[in-house]
């Protein structure tokens, strides 16, 4: 018993101690590398990068048995590779390297360029796309629609013709039409109107791909990797409808599922204190 008191009064005497060494930059610190942790983790389990970061788990430990074994050449070998470390990550990570420099930089600016659409608009939106998606679907005509959300997107709308337009499903429809100049490439939506049309997207880089996938899927996970959008696809080949989001794709939606899957992620609450009524901060 008194075995017990001493070491909880000597923990609770030690853990004081440390409280009182801790200063704030300690808490950043922390917090700091608590985060990046957080990060590499949720990019293990979201990207191929899983397989990257469990191939350096096992350099690590190898090299730890070549330094507890002395293995010279071993050894030799692994700190040349460890030297040039920092630049071998950047290749292997080249693509989540580069998405989270382009969110830092576009996200932190689109808040200020951001309108304010009515929530009417939105809901004319979504219903208009549905319809169009679904009548695309029903015709087997191959479409693709990227909603921008806070990561801008501009360096693919310029590759296209800009539109600038309401969105109504007939003009959806008409840009997709098979003998349409526009219906190649994507259709791009920006503060819920149609931006551009016929824009070319970047292919995806994930190499575990579903090989039954073709260029307008591997582009619409493509830019959903690079971007938080959200990108609508309908086969031609099959007349399914699928939509990507964070590099993930979900297929063969039924109308129903697909409205909500719409709604959910496009529609904010309102914003408070907005002036207007009815008025909602734009996420699409
Ligand atoms: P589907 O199921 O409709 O056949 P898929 O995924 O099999 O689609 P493909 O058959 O290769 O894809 O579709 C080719 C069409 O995809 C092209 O005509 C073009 O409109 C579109 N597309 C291909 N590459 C891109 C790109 N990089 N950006 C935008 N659209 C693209
Ligand atoms: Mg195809």
């Amino acid at each position: 018993m008194e075995a017990i008191r001493d070491w909880v009064l000597s923990t609770w005497r030690q853990l004081t101690l440390l409280a009182q060494a801790i200063n704030p930059w300690d808490v950043i610190d922390i917090l700091i590398v608590a985060y990046l942790v957080y990060r590499i983790l949720t990019l293990m389990r979201k990207t191929s990068s899983g397989s990257v970061i469990k191939g350096i788990i096992l350099l690590l430990a190898v090299a730890w048995l070549s330094y507890m074994f002395n293995l010279r050449v071993v050894s030799y070998l692994l700190d040349q590779v460890f030297a040039m470390g920092i630049i071998i990550l950047i290749v292997l990570f080249q693509p989540e390297v580069r998405k989270l420099f382009e969110q830092v930089g576009s996200s932190k600016l689109r808040f200020l360029f951001r309108k304010n659409v009515k929530l009417e608009d939105i809901e004319a939106g979504i219903h208009a796309v549905v319809s169009a998606t679904v009548a695309m679907a029903k015709s087997r005509t191959g479409a693709i629609i990227v909603f921008e959300r806070e990561v801008g997107i501009n360096d693919y709308a310029v590759t296209g013709i800009e539109i600038d337009a309401k969105i109504t499903s007939d003009l959806i429809q008409s840009v997709f039409y098979r003998d349409s100049p526009l219906h190649d490439g994507a259709l791009l939506i920006r503060d819920w109107r149609l931006l551009a049309a016929s824009c070319m997207l970047p292919l995806s880089t994930n190499i575990n791909l579903s090989r039954d996938l073709g260029m307008r899927h591997k582009a619409g996970i493509g830019i959903s990797e690079r971007s938080d959008a959200l990108v609508v696809i309908v086969s031609e080949q099959s007349g399914t409808i699928a939509v990507a989001v964070d590099g993930m794709l979900k297929r063969h939606l039924a109308q129903d599922t697909f409205e909500k899957l719409l709604v959910n992620e496009l529609m904010h609450k309102p914003v408070v204190g907005t002036k207007q009524k009815n008025t909602v901060k734009s996420k699409g």
